[in-house]
């Protein structure tokens, strides 16, 4: 068994590049270790802020940036402190990196629930929208307005060529959208020139609804360079609930639009994985989207791995996680999955959910609340229905 050298390896094995051009240790710490407009990339990790933080780690101190890990855990008993380990041995004031993570840009064409303007450009035109009162600023606070940040080719690739990269084995590309962020390629382009793609394996966080453009074949041609290829395709589930979370107006994550993207990629060797965020919203109809998964796509694309993870439970925000269900919900919900575990549908895959389920604790009338005064606000932005959408939601539209 791993014994647990440190309380995460994140600080000392892993690098993001966030949208906002800043450096963080992964994508769940809440604070930046440095800002790339200001200082190198170098700089950045030779700094007191990453030692101190290393520090912490060696004492097994829980800093306060790492909450939605710790949160995760208590609640879920999964978090990417697990997925990225605890057994690093590098030495203190080292970063050696096996983890690079680019999400160097926010555009995106669409506009998700539970995501931001720091995530998405698509979201600004809905966040000046929102009435600036106090019974928004619970959410205003997180969408934000960020502005739009453009890729910057010239800063990613001038601060790739400081980092050590020859022991890195994974790179991850999420966003914004990576396939509308120029600095994919750029950073693909460097990886091949650099040598080092055939031992690494590139993930990409995709919504899958994007337009191809002309540059699509030489993306793939170097993806097809790396040692593995996966891509997590956002799909939260059946029809009108993946066009209700995954919203854009002209509906460009429909289900038929995913089912497009991937077969652009038909013949090459990429895993595509369906992780979806689990959260209010889609809790109530996972089953479909296993039904789609495995008897509609599976089988239209024989010659590609399609895999599915399920342990993806939205922490954040809490308005929309379950911790927002009333109690009698997550007790229906419990039952109904205990039922179709025992037809055997669909194998193990729900076999986690019912104790997952227990072990949420309702967290209060106040944050159910925030949850039906979101979804009816966004309602009234975005066009949408949560009625039509997703009726199973529509006993919990109630402010109690
Ligand atoms: S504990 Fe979680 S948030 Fe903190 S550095 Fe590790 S992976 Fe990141």
């Amino acid at each position: 068994m791993n014994k647990s050298l440190v309380l995460c390896n994140a600080p000392f094995n892993s690098i993001v590049i966030t949208p906002e051009q800043t450096v963080r240790p992964c994508c769940k710490y809440a604070s930046d270790l440095g800002d790339l407009n200001k200082q190198t990339i170098a700089e950045i990790l030779a700094s007191t802020t990453v030692k101190n933080l290393q520090k912490d780690m060696y004492a097994h101190i829980w800093p306060k940036a790492c909450e939605e890990c710790k949160i995760s855990e208590e609640i879920y008993g999964q978090s990417v402190r697990l997925r990225l380990g605890t057994t690093s041995r590098t030495k203190q004031g080292c970063v050696n990196i096996t983890y690079l993570e680019i999400s160097s840009s926010n555009v995106c064409n669409l506009s998700c629930a539970g995501c931001s303007t720091r995530f998405s450009s698509g979201w600004l035109k809905y966040a000046k929208v929102i009435e600036k009162t106090t019974d928004t600023e619970f959410y205003r606070s997180i969408i934000q307005e960020a502005p739009i940040i453009k890729p910057d080719n010239k800063l990613l690739i001038k601060n790739l060529t400081e980092l050590d990269l020859t022991h890195c084995i994974d790179i991850y590309f999420k966003g914004g959208e990576p396939l509308m962020n120029t600095d994919m390629l750029a950073a693909l382009r460097y990886f091949d020139e650099i040598d080092i793609l055939r031992k690494i394996i590139i993930r990409m966080d995709t919504s899958g609804a994007v337009i191809i453009d002309k540059t699509i074949n030489e993306t793939i041609a170097l993806l097809c360079k790396a040692k593995q290829v996966n891509f997590n395709i956002s799909v939260d589930g059946p029809e009108d609930v993946q066009t209700y979370i995954r919203y854009s107006a002209k509906n460009m994550a429909s289900l038929d639009n995913m089912r497009n993207f991937i077969s652009v990629f038909e013949k090459n060797n990429i895993t595509f994985m369906v992780a979806p965020t689990i959260m209010v919203y889609n809790i109530f109809s996972l089953d479909k989207l296993i039904e789609w998964w495995f008897y509609e796509m599976r089988p239209a694309f024989k010659h590609l791995t399609l895999d599915i993870y399920l342990f993806n439970f939205l922490i954040g925000p809490d308005y929309l996680s379950l911790r927002a269900l009333q109690p009698a919900t997550i007790s229906k919900l419990i039952d109904y999955y205990n039922n179709i575990i025992k037809t055997k549908a669909y194998g193990s895959v729900f076999s986690h959910l019912p104790d997952a389920l227990k072990n949420i604790e309702y967290g209060g009338d106040k944050l159910h609340n925030q949850m039906v005064k979101y979804t009816l606000d966004m309602d009234k932005i975005k066009g949408q229905s949560i009625y039509k959408s997703i009726p199973e939601l529509t006993d919990e539209m109630v402010l109690i």
